[in-house]
């Protein structure tokens, strides 16, 4: 590809955006934000989405059939699953003006996954246990209402992912299924070149459901999961669900203080708190009150430095509940929101305590009393101490490995796919079953499995660039040759054709910088922001030769064009 005849401007414009990879694909001119979440792939960008693709295409070919889904669908398939009312990052799409919608006034679905619009499917052309397994995939757009669009390419309002759908006549076919995608996604990553720092992460696997799921999470910097890994267990939970210990605290033989009641008014956050107190910020407790459809409270209380994990705390309740009104708390505890405590609540409140509030002298809780906490706080003289402490919070750093008590190696990651198992969800709203051998009916058991590949463009920038620009890995770098024409000197411009011939006929990919509107400089800049592997320059100096260096590199060496290829493919 001549770079004269490309649409492609890199910009020296030295915006910054909030992460590396929207900086510099846009820089180098591989994506344009057309709004905030939603970006045009250049040719330029096409060309690295399409090979990410194309690796992601490969792998699944071995597990699956290719199909294209619609973005758009019809609400009712949303409302035979439910989803239409719950999934909170569904967009509606519908005719734009009056116009338009005198011609068809109806409103659509724009697809953010594909369940609702495949099990059907599924359902007419994989009716009989005779078919089964099945398992289809598609790459294709996805449109979610994402709250906060942010960090270029890594959190889409618009993005690009491989969903593949897997269903089963047998518990025992869905998980040796389910492995196999574990397998065939570690392959897939690590082609990707991000294998050796991507994890399988235990996460969620879905509201009361005792399974987890598993997701793919790359460290990065600036993923938005935190993962906790523990090293002697091998074994890595996505912050949503780590099992996790309070460290020791350090309070020892101290002793029971006068417990004492203390206006507090308008003190938010446990620090400030603790230090109106002078206590340390580990004696504060939160209180939480939540509320169930049928109106029972639960308190949950952790050591004021955590946070209620409510994924948790529902496991252990076993029961849909929400955050509590302000009348509901002003009812149970007497008090305004924000003094809610442990002393005297009602006795039909069913309070759950975590593991870190255990073991603690002297310390805080609210005092059910507006503007006002309890200090000096202790098990025993003032309050019963429960049969039984949870884990009901939300790891931290510095926490341990329940099972090992190791202490967590925390970071932060990019979570690249995932794997979840669905059960028969999907299927029973649909009615999709088959009959068995004795002539019964069984509902389907179905499987999803993500990759997001516009993300993982968005992951490889992040992790792959200096100072001066993007470092690709090869097999998905656009161009496979950079190749500067360092003058328009009539013999240099004969030499940049030739070797661009000669490479080109080679089947390798080249863009050559044959512009005559640069600089040396400018070309020299762009071969670096671009990230292509292999920069080749011809100049004055090079004569018969072209000058090799490779992107990590800071050496160079001059070569003919035909042992260039003989050295580096
Ligand atoms: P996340 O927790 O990051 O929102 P998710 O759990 O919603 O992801 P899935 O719905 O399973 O993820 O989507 C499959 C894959 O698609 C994810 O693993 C991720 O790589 C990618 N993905 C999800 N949401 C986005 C987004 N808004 N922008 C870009 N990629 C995304
Ligand atoms: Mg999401």
């Amino acid at each position: 590809m001549r770079y004269s005849q490309f649409f492609l401007k890199t910009s020296k414009d030295a915006k910054e955006f909030d992460s590396v990879n929207a900086t510099l694909l846009q820089k180098g001119g591989f994506i344009h934000q057309t709004m905030a979440g939603v970006y045009t792939f250049l040719p330029l960008g096409l060309r690295v989405l399409n090979k990410i693709e194309n690796i992601v295409r490969e792998e699944m070919d071995k597990l699956g059939s290719e199909l294209l889904m619609p973005a758009l669908s019809p609400k009712e398939l949303w409302q035979t699953t439910g989803r239409l009312e719950t999934v909170d990052v569904l967009f509606e799409a519908r005719g734009a003006n009056e116009a338009s919608r005198k011609k068809n006034d109806a409103s659509y679905v724009l697809n953010a996954t594909h369940e609702d619009v495949l099990t059907p499917i599924a359902q007419q052309f994989r009716p009989s246990y005779k078919d089964l397994p099945a398992a289809v995939y598609q790459i294709q757009t996805k449109f979610r209402n994402e709250p906060r669009a942010k960090s270029g390419l890594l959190r889409g309002r618009e993005f690009r992912m491989k969903d593949l759908y897997s269903f089963h006549a047998s518990e025992e076919d869905f998980e040796d299924f389910y492995e196999k995608m574990k397998v065939a996604y570690t392959n897939t990553f690590q082609r990707l070149g991000i294998g050796n720092d991507t994890y399988v992460v235990m996460a969620s696997g879905g509201s009361f459901s005792k399974h987890f799921s598993h997701e793919f999470q790359t460290r990065c910097d600036t993923g938005e999961d935190v993962v906790f890994h523990a090293m002697t267990a091998n074994v890595l939970f996505n912050r949503e669900i780590a099992p996790s210990h309070a460290p020791p605290l350090t309070q020892q033989g101290e002793a029971e203080l006068p417990i004492q009641e203390v206006e507090g008014k308008g003190l938010i956050g446990v620090e400030p708190l603790a230090e109106y107190l002078k206590i340390p910020v580990e004696k504060t407790t939160k209180t939480i009150l939540f509320e169930t459809q049928e109106g029972e409270v639960i308190a949950a209380a952790v050591r004021g430095t955590y946070e209620i994990n409510e994924n948790k705390l529902e496991k252990i309740v076993g029961k849909e509940f929400r955050l509590a009104s302000p009348e509901t708390v002003k009812q149970v505890t007497g008090a305004e929101v924000g003094y809610a405590g442990l002393l005297n609540l009602p006795s039909e409140v069913q309070i759950y305590m975590d593991e870190s509030v255990k073991g603690r002298k002297n310390f805080e809780t609210g005092a059910n009393r507006t503007h006002y906490h309890t200090i000096n706080v202790n098990f025993g003289r003032d309050l019963p101490e429960p049969d039984q402490f949870y884990d009901i919070k939300v790891a931290r750093e510095g926490d341990l490995h329940p099972e090992t008590g190791e202490v967590y190696e925390v970071f932060r990651a990019s979570e690249v796919g995932n794997v979840f198992r669905l059960g028969t969800k999907f299927t029973e709203a649909f009615g999709y079953t088959y009959t068995d051998e004795k002539g019964t009916q069984q509902p389907v058991l179905m499987g999803s499995y993500g990759i997001g590949t516009s993300r993982i463009m968005g992951v490889l920038v992040e992790k792959f660039h200096d100072d001066r620009g993007i470092i690709w890995p090869s097999q998905v770098a656009p161009f496979q040759v950079y190749l500067a024409e360092l003058s328009a000197d009539l013999l240099v411009q004969r030499a940049g054709a030739s070797a661009y011939e000669q490479l080109t006929k080679a089947g390798i990919e080249v863009l050559y910088d044959d512009r005559k509107n640069a600089s040396a400089g400018e070309k020299l800049a762009d071969a670096d922001l671009l990230g292509i592997l292999w920069r080749l320059v011809v100049s004055k100096k090079t004569g018969d030769k072209v000058e090799v260096k490779r992107r990590t590199e800071d050496s160079v060496e001059m070569m003919g064009v035909k042992e260039f290829l003989r050295h580096a493919f």
